[in-house]
């Protein structure tokens, strides 16, 4: 998959694209017991940096918005031109995504469904946001939203819309069942994750639940379900019966 960012501050994708599986993807894999070995890479990342296509002669961007008030706008030229250069160096065509918090709210549905495109095109917006009328002539454009909260910019809201999708690709992660089963996942039968636990079996006087150093499959696999299940009902009874308040929420333990 491609993609390519569109952003002010290309500095700041250098750490999160640069590292970890991230970073693998990036790369061609060796796998001695894989015949197809080494696999290309199953992304690249192609940075753009929206002042680069500025015609402003002092390579401004933004603007004071039209009928006053705080902050700046980011202004159309800059963004539409920046969107058709990126466009043409490939002739894949991409799936356009605008972060905003006045977008569809990121779950993994949407991550699941934009695992499937070959090319995402991310803009990052800044400041007060971008002018309305490139937005609409940038459509068919996805808005998205990481919450119902408001950051300074789009760049952590597009590396957490990246970071979710490179992970679900084949191949990505090292074990590829991984991504199978977690929270929200197909695989999951919409309950939340059981607990996990590794070594060493005693900590702080606390100890691994038995039924896992058993070895008995059969019960490991039962105790997980009902772990799920438990943990379900609890923090998010929501998954389960979508009207339902809960009557408890572990997510709060501790606080
Ligand atoms: N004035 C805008 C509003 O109230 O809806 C907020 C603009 S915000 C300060 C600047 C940029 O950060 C946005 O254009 C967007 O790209 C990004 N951003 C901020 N919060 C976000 C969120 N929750 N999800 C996705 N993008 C977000």
């Amino acid at each position: 998959m491609r993609f390519d960012i569109l952003t002010l501050f290309p500095e700041m994708f250098e750490g999160v694209l640069g590292s970890s599986i991230l970073k693998r993807a990036g790369q061609s894999l060796e796998d001695p017991k894989d015949e197809q070995s080494p696999r290309p890479p199953a992304v690249s990342y192609h940075l753009t940096n929206i002042r680069d296509h500025t015609q402003d002669k002092h390579q401004k961007v933004d603007h004071r918005p039209f009928g006053g008030g705080p902050g700046m706008v980011m202004q159309c030229q800059p963004i539409w031109d920046a969107v058709r250069a990126v466009e043409s160096q490939d002739p894949r065509p991409a799936m356009r995504v605008l972060m905003t918090p006045q977008g569809r709210t990121l779950d993994q549905g949407i991550v699941q469904k934009l695992s499937k495109e070959r090319r995402l095109l991310i803009i990052a917006g800044h400041y007060e946001g971008i002018d309305e009328r490139v937005i609409e002539k940038l459509n068919p454009i996805q808005e998205i939203s990481i919450g119902d909260y408001v950051l300074t910019g789009g760049e952590l809201p597009a590396m957490v819309l990246i970071d979710a999708v490179v992970r679900l690709l084949p191949g990505v992660l090292g074990d590829d069942e991984s991504a199978c089963c977690e929270s929200f996942s197909d695989g999951s039968d919409g309950l939340l994750d059981h607990p996990h636990y590794t070594r060493p079996q005693i900590w702080q006087g606390m100890e691994v639940p038995g039924v896992l150093v058993s070895g008995d499959h059969a019960r490991i696999e039962a105790w997980r379900r009902e772990q799920s299940q438990r943990r379900t009902v609890a923090r998010r009874p929501d998954l389960i019966a979508p009207d339902s308040d809960g009557v408890e929420n572990e997510n709060t333990r501790g606080s």
